[in-house]
């Protein structure tokens, strides 16, 4: 025996040389003489391996998210990425159909992130997880899935066009989810690049709390540069005004500051750190990713100020699932976040949110270009986990308390018909339509299977295009769209009394009493009960607040009532005849009957709108607007540019944006973002009608 190590200690000829990570592993004479490589070989091999299972047990992780609106740079940037860290071997391209995360043929094909992608590297010894997202609205669900999973973000601001409104969004869900993140100001070679406007606007707009790390000549043309303001151990080139915006923030720098000590790069370092890490402020970089500038320097500040993941591989698991896909072969493929704990191969593990337990049958990831089995997945890291054949995206795996609450960037707001062309894939479509919201909950599919009908709610027009192709592609079955409906609600009309008395024919007994009031505008369903447990047990009374969600689920209208409260105000159960499902039937037959009788007003979804354009298109775009019942502010005239904001109701703004292109000559800016529900005159609106079992219909 040449070769020990053993309880963590490496021997060579009885003698211990290195303390190292793992247990045992011997390599005899035989071994090597068997191999024909000298001994000394054979220690370098070990040593190698040695280190290499340090490395593996050592690793950190950060989970970045690259978000941004569409056509910002956030594929383009996340493919240097990939190339630098000897991933791929060439640059992919969204121009050239080449890039690595637009893997989709439609993707490739239309040149946009339709889902969100994930990729891993190493740059400066950290793992990077990175998910790049999609940045069109109609995908926004996708992106408030991925934020679940990440430690950081990095928010991608084109210099030429600004601050968007979607990128307001980003910011404000990143914000809510107190993800820190990196502003990356891109595409600073393009003529129209104005990159003290586009910080005018980020402290306008986001925030006043960034500091901006580097400076920028020749902005606007190929060759631009950027000179590093703070290098990984100098600050010397940072303003004054900045110096002072970290310490002000840190107790600690600031009292020393106060006493005239002198304060070291380190501790500026550390301090700015710790400021990223807690959102209190923002780090500023610039780059093209069409000349690969600014690329490097975006690495290594995310490497060298950016949080790793926390988490403990020996505690109780916590994880989600931020996307679900399918694949012909092994079936569904869930992209895991995992917080704490640690899953291998045919391990048991339980989803949370639907109470089953599952067998994983592989772990994979990326690696390079390629899948492999991993085995294992640990705390703080991601991977692709196989064989969990009922999970759904946004799935929470064992203890939910370390997960944050989703954040909603966009709500569906119409809702289509989809049937098949040829009525022998309709089989084929709905098993089709069924897998396709596994990966995307939001479709929220009806499937009427007497009326044989499917319909599934959407965000917008591009999804549905999108949609038409997905099902071609992937699943060969060609499709109609109906023409996609606003989904409107329902609100009381009036304040009143609904009653109801269920006790025919016996054994049965269930009579209630609600009091239902109109409540305040986006207010949702408030549910509470004045009555007696000895009029109506808390068994029953529970089945009343359960069915009542349901119970509102359509209106007279046929659509969800909302902005409402109600409340239990009588009556009785009855202590032999009474079961909890007769109080399931009372109640949604009171509340239809009490709504029917006092009428309730239609709402519809309603649009807050931002549009620039030349002074002189002014009068036809307001004309053009009045048609559309909107609400028009006052315009802001600056530059021979004007600013219009207000609101407009979903239902007629549908095709704005092709007739507001052409009536500006494709030189305005219109962006538009979900506002709320408001009150509908009956007959601008629509009604649709009654989907199952009518409470009304007393014999059924
Ligand atoms: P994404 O929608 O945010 O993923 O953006 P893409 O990476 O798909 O890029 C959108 C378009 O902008 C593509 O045509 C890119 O070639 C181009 N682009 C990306 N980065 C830059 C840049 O730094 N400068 C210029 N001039 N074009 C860029
Ligand atoms: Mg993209």
């Amino acid at each position: 025996m040449i070769l020990v190590v053993k309880n963590n200690l490496f021997f060579y000829k009885n003698e211990i040389i290195k303390k190292v990570s793992i247990n045992i592993l011997e390599i005899s004479d035989k071994n090597s003489q068997n191999l024909g490589l000298s001994p000394y070989y054979l220690l370098l091999l070990l040593c190698i391996k040695i280190s290499r299972v340090q490395m593996l047990q050592n690793r950190k992780f950060i989970n970045i998210g690259i978000v941004a609106h569409v056509d910002a740079g956030k594929t383009s940037i996340t493919e240097l990425f990939l190339y630098k860290s000897g991933i791929t071997r060439a640059v992919g391209s969204v121009d050239k159909g080449t890039s690595q995360t637009d893997w989709l043929r439609v993707e490739r094909e239309r040149g946009i992130s339709v889902r969100s992608a994930s990729a891993s590297f190493t740059w400066n010894d950290i793992n990077i997880n990175i998910v790049d997202t999609p940045g069109h609205v109609d995908f926004s669900s996708e992106v408030e899935r991925s934020m679940l999973a990440m430690d950081c973000a990095i928010l991608v601001i084109s210099a030429a066009e600004g601050v968007q409104s979607h990128t307001e969004t980003l910011w404000n869900a990143l914000q809510k989810t107190k993800i820190p993140a990196i502003l990356f100001i891109n595409k600073i070679d393009r003529a129209g690049s104005n990159i003290d406007s586009v910080i005018a606007e980020i402290r306008k707009e986001l925030t006043s709390n960034i500091i901006v790390m580097q400076s920028v000549i020749n902005e606007g043309s190929d060759a631009v540069e950027i000179s590093n303001i703070v290098n990984s151990n100098s600050f010397s080139s940072l303003s004054e005004n900045s110096i002072e915006s970290i310490i002000h923030n840190d107790e600690i720098l600031l009292d020393s500051y106060l006493v005239g000590e002198k304060i070291d790069s380190q501790k500026l370092k550390m301090s700015l750190k710790d400021q990223f890490h807690k959102n209190e402020l923002f780090p500023v970089l610039f780059g093209s990713a069409k000349y690969d500038i600014g690329i490097d320097d975006l690495l290594d500040v995310i490497t060298e100020y950016m949080p790793v993941a926390k988490g403990d591989s020996t505690k109780p698991l916590s994880g989600i699932v931020y996307k679900v896909e399918h694949n012909k072969t092994i079936g569904k493929i869930a992209s895991v976040r995992l917080f704490e704990g640690s899953i291998k191969n045919r391990d048991i593990i339980h989803l949370g949110n639907n109470d089953l337990e599952e067998k994983v049958s592989q772990i994979r990831k990326l690696q390079g270009q390629k899948y492999i089995d991993v085995g294992e997945l640990m705390a703080g890291d991601t991977a692709a986990i196989c064989g969990l054949s009922s999970v759904v995206s946004g799935d929470i795996i064992g203890n939910p308390d370390q997960i944050k609450d989703s954040i909603s960037l966009n709500t569906p707001m119409l809702t289509a018909k989809i049937s098949p062309m040829n009525e022998e894939d309709y089989s084929t479509l709905v098993s089709a339509i069924h897998i396709l919201s596994d990966e995307d909950p939001t479709l929220d599919l009806i499937w009427l299977k007497d009326e044989r009908e499917l319909h599934i709610k959407i965000m917008g027009l591009i999804q549905l295009e999108i949609l038409e192709f997905v099902l071609s592609d992937r699943f060969q079955i060609a499709v109609n769209f109906g023409k996609p409906t606003v989904i409107y609600k329902e609100t009381p009309a009036v304040p009143f009394e609904a009653y109801e008395e269920y006790t025919m024919p016996k054994p049965c007994w269930a009579v209630v009493r609600f009091k239902i009031e109109p409540g305040a505008r986006n207010s949702g369903i408030k549910y509470n009960s004045i009555v007696g447990v000895n009029s109506i047990a808390v068994r029953y009374q529970n089945e009343v607040e359960r069915t009542i969600p349901i119970a509102l689920q359509q209106g007279p209208f046929g659509w969800e009532v909302t902005d409402l409260i109600i409340t239990l105000i009588g009556d009785e159960d009855h202590n032999i005849h009474s079961r909890a499902g007769d109080f399931a039937v009372a109640s949604p037959m009171a509340i239809m009957k009490g709504l029917k009788e006092n009428g309730t007003k239609l709402l519809e979804p309603i649009l807050e709108y931002t549009i620039t354009a030349n002074e002189d298109k002014l009068g036809s775009i307001v004309g053009s607007l009045t048609q559309l019942r909107a609400d028009i502010g006052n315009p802001n005239i600056e530059n021979h540019r004007f600013t219009l904001s207000g609101t407009i109701p979903v239902s007629t703004s549908l095709d704005y944006s092709t007739k507001f292109s052409s009536l500006t000559g494709g030189k305005g800016k219109f962006a538009t973002k979900f506002h709320g529900y408001k009150e509908c005159p009956i007959e601008l609106g629509e009604t649709t009608p009654f989907r199952g079992i009518n409470p009304l219909d007393r014999a059924k």
